[in-house]
């Protein structure tokens, strides 16, 4: 059975780009929209044309270079957005206008400072007017989820019947919950006439941590188009993370029997370019992309991992293009570790020396984070040399408990948990 495809919409450029600390210059956002296309993303959202020279500028530079996704660009509901967007994505191969509107009654009141009556008429007047220009118009409603659920259903209807495609619904404070968001999408899917015509889409925020748990849940709800970021960059607490979505969905395969055309062996070396463009790393526990993602430090897991890899890992870095190094020595190592790294670096080691070298080791990293290969070398060279060991300063003499190093232990430390 063909499997059901859920689009990728990328909004690196466009959400992420537009919070503190990760503002692109032109030539930066062509060099991510290259690697975006590399990782397969559908739909690449490359600015917004009205606020700035610059943001027009990347978006004509990647419509002009970027061939195989659909380039989108983002206006309000006014003239000159629409036609400065229409204007920057004339190049595209493939171009998407993508125009939004805030829906709540609190936005309505104190943003817009206009009726439900006017909203509406608004909305379908930029919808009819982009679809004049181009065949592909993706209409938001801004603040969705906080929106009166009677009065968005008349506007999702009008904007469609107007030539709407792609109806996005963002949760554009992260407010919502999992159970909310199913709920939310399933009841729009079902009430709007003619919904089966056009692709429902999420744009979840993380404000609370649920970005990735709602975009799911959306996908239940019947989305089948996702807006996220490389890294979960974007406004306040960001977007939901491309990397999250798409191994979800990738390993849990029997909840979420969904296809993405997303190469995942390119998602580490998105990571890192988005990191080294904008200087903002990632977290380093970060589901996927973190430096800790695949690494293992505690003595239990470690033992576990040199048996079978699938007894700590659920996927592994290589499926996502990340480099592969998860025996991290540390306080928390156990012998099998540390015999493992020495066979490593090419130095065979049991029996009392291992115990040696092991205590040796255990000792240095009680006063530092990680140790180092260099640590390694140097302790297994002085313990074979009869020598103290290295030391570092104010070091104190390792005095394990007997079942730290003894027979009954030989994982170490660490939860298993
Ligand atoms: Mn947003």
């Amino acid at each position: 059975m063909a499997q059901e495809q859920v689009r990728i919409f990328d909004t690196t450029l466009r959400d992420g780009e537009q919070a503190p600390g990760f503002s692109l210059r032109p030539s930066e956002k062509l060099l991510l929209a290259r690697q975006l296309d590399a990782l397969g993303v559908d739909i690449i959202e490359a600015g917004f044309p009205i606020a700035s020279l610059a943001d027009a500028e990347a978006v004509r530079d990647i419509s002009l270079a970027v061939r195989r996704p659909i380039i989108a660009c983002l206006a309000r509901c006014h003239r000159a957005d629409l036609e400065k967007a229409v204007e920057a994505i004339k190049p595209a191969a493939r171009g998407r206008i993508h125009t939004f509107i805030a829906t709540s009654d609190l936005h309505l009141a104190v943003k817009l400072r206009m009726t439900r009556e006017q909203c509406l008429e608004t909305a379908v007047e930029a919808v009819r007017f982009a679809r004049h220009h181009v065949a592909d118009v993706q209409f938001s409603a801004e603040d969705a989820t906080r929106s009166d659920m009677d009065f968005l259903c008349r506007v999702i209807e009008a904007v469609i019947k107007a030539g709407a495609t792609t109806i996005n619904l963002p949760d554009t404070v992260g407010y919502s919950t999992p159970d909310e968001t199913y709920e939310f999408f399933k009841t729009i899917s079902e009430r709007v006439p003619h919904s089966d015509a056009v692709v429902f889409s999420a744009h979840c925020h993380d404000d609370l941590g649920l970005a990735v748990a709602n975009t799911l849940a959306a996908i239940r709800g019947g989305a089948r188009q996702v807006e996220c970021t490389v890294n979960g960059i974007g406004e306040r607490a960001g977007n939901a993370a491309i990397e999250e979505i798409v191994m979800a969905i990738r390993v849990r395969q029997d909840r979420m029997p969904f296809d993405t055309n997303i190469d995942a062996r390119q998602i580490y070396a998105s990571s890192e370019m988005l990191t080294r463009l904008t200087g903002q790393g990632v977290q380093v526990n970060k589901a996927i992309v973190g430096r800790n993602a695949f690494a293992h430090e505690a003595g239990i897991h470690q033992d576990g991992m040199l048996k079978d890899r699938r007894t700590y890992e659920i996927m592994r870095a290589e499926d996502v293009g990340a480099p592969w190094n998860p025996m991290v020595l540390g306080k928390h190592s156990g012998r099998h570790a540390v015999q493992k790294r020495c066979a490593d670096l090419g130095i065979a080691v049991e029996g009392v020396e291992l115990i040696d070298v092991y205590r040796a080791l255990m000792a240095i990293a009680d006063d530092r984070k990680v140790l180092t290969d260099e640590d390694v070398r140097a302790v297994a060279a002085s313990v074979r040399a009869g020598a103290e060991p290295p030391k570092t300063a104010g070091a104190k003499t390792f005095e394990a408990p007997a079942a730290a190093v003894g027979a009954t232990h030989e994982s170490g430390y660490g939860h298993g948990v």
